[in-house]
């Protein structure tokens, strides 16, 4: 029998989940916004997003351009790793208007961020919150990309209960209900 999990790549705890869809309300002034991901990459399975952070009171917010705080993603990073182990393994951002996909600047950005070797990234995930037409309605979605060495990929991913990641516990344990 198949796991329903089995091509799931990215786990999102649901308290990552929620900071992500308040800090993104900021959006509605049309400007881009967004955050570090801190997590666990375990490499032969799903990424672990445990926690997003904001944009920090340094962020450059554009309508097409979004650059972190670089000084309060540290500082994010620190408390997570302090607490739960947690590492920064992508970011998060919104698109305004646009659809959920990496626009060719942000696609750069990646790249960029995957060829530093001090950063010793092998993926990069990346988050989009941007619009998609639904029934003619537009509506707002959540993509997850998961960023290689020349490449972008949009993935599945599951929005799990905060006890189905345990803290400290490298292999998550799965919810059995689709819930
Ligand atoms: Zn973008």
């Amino acid at each position: 029998m198949t796991s329903p999990f089995a091509e799931t790549a990215i786990l999102l705890r649901a308290s990552a989940l929620t900071s992500i869809q308040t800090y993104a309300k900021e959006s509605d002034d049309g400007r881009e916004t967004g955050g570090i991901l801190l997590g666990r990459d375990p490499l032969n399975g799903p990424l672990e997003v445990l926690h997003a952070g904001d944009a920090g009171p340094d962020a450059v917010r554009d309508a097409r351009f979004f650059l972190r705080d670089l000084g309060h993603a540290q500082r994010l990073a620190s408390q997570a790793f302090d607490k739960d182990g947690s590492m920064w393994i992508g970011e998060w951002h919104t698109h305004p208007v646009e659809e959920a996909v990496p626009s060719d600047r942000d696609l750069a950005t990646y790249q960029s961020l995957l060829a530093d070797p001090e950063l010793a990234f092998t993926r990069f995930l990346a988050l989009i919150v941007g619009h998609c037409v639904v029934d003619g309605q537009l509506e707002k979605v959540l993509a997850g990309w998961i960023c290689t060495p020349g490449f972008a990929e949009l993935v599945p991913m599951r929005c799990v209960a905060d006890r189905a990641i345990a803290d400290g516990d490298a292999t998550p344990q799965l919810p059995t209900s689709g819930t």
